[in-house]
């Protein structure tokens, strides 16, 4: 378990110590409890610059605003992917259901030197919005971003052209999905069991043994990707883009190039210099 923002429990899948195995990706974290005194603290104001944050939500809620005067509420099942660009400085408070639970992901992804000081850009997809798409077998997709048999998810237009999707593995299917050779791929159980290949050797658990809920699978280099499950059916969200293969210079929420340019984005935070785009209305 690791505190982030104002004391919120967070299991983190992987983070700054994994730089840069899985470029693009910068970190992922779990925020999944019963108990409201995990998260109710939440991650108040904070800024972002250089990167993307994606959140996306399996119960509860999160309210998010920004100091641009941006708002919105993040429910079960919907995705929120900010391009967090030049910089915003907002805050995410979770909200529990009626019998406390909370559980949401939050990925962060790094943004092209090109891109880092780009117009912040939010795309805030609602559940009903999210298809699903249902392929032999029984396996089930829901298809945030990226293209399932040529259905393609709400959010579009990412440098790193990611791939993020929640899938549904049912019991004793054996399961194959294409990927792109050279991208970057990791799978994260949400619940169940199942056997993933191919592994990296750094990475490999066991050829046979099933992973289950909270695992991180990093794929070895291919074309395709491949999931088995025996007794019960896997539920893992199934992620990857291209990698940048630039030098990261990270701290906190932000993320650049260089250290100058990090102690800058620090420095212009501290003196009221952070914001470099009034924003548009183009949400809410
Ligand atoms: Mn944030």
């Amino acid at each position: 378990m690791t505190t982030e923002g104002a004391g919120v429990r967070v299991k983190r899948a992987f983070g700054f110590d994994h730089t840069p195995q899985l470029d693009p990706f910068l970190l992922l974290d779990d925020f999944h409890s019963d108990n409201p005194d995990d998260y109710v603290p939440g991650f108040p104001w904070h800024p972002h610059r250089g990167m993307e944050t994606i959140t996306y939500i399996l119960k509860g809620k999160v309210l998010h605003e920004d100091s641009l005067g941006h708002h919105g509420e993040i429910g079960p099942g919907d995705v929120q992917w900010m391009t967090a660009g030049s910089g915003i400085i907002h805050q995410e408070m979770p909200i529990g259901e009626k019998d406390g639970a909370l559980w949401g992901l939050q990925l962060w992804s790094n943004l092209p030197a090109s891109y880092k000081m780009m117009e912040p850009r939010y795309q805030e997809i609602k559940s009903s919005e999210i298809p699903e798409v249902w392929m032999d077998h029984g396996v089930k997709f829901r298809v945030i971003c990226g293209e399932v048999n040529k259905t393609k998810g709400p959010v579009t237009g990412i440098v790193c052209d990611p791939e993020y999707l929640d899938v549904t593995v049912p019991f004793q299917t054996n399961f194959t999905h294409h990927v792109c050779k050279g991208h970057t791929v990791f799978a994260y159980i949400l619940s169940g069991k199942g056997v993933f290949e191919p592994q990296p050797e750094a990475f490999k658990y066991s050829e046979t043994h099933p992973l289950g809920p909270e695992s991180l699978v990093v794929f070895d280099d291919g074309d395709t990707v491949s999931v088995s499950t025996g007794d019960e059916s896997v539920r893992f969200l199934l992620i990857s883009g291209k990698p940048l293969r630039e030098p990261v210079a990270w701290y906190g929420p932000i993320v650049m190039n260089t250290q100058e340019d990090l102690r800058a984005a620090f420095e212009e935070y501290e003196n009221g210099a952070f914001l470099k785009h009034a924003h548009k209305s183009t949400v809410l």
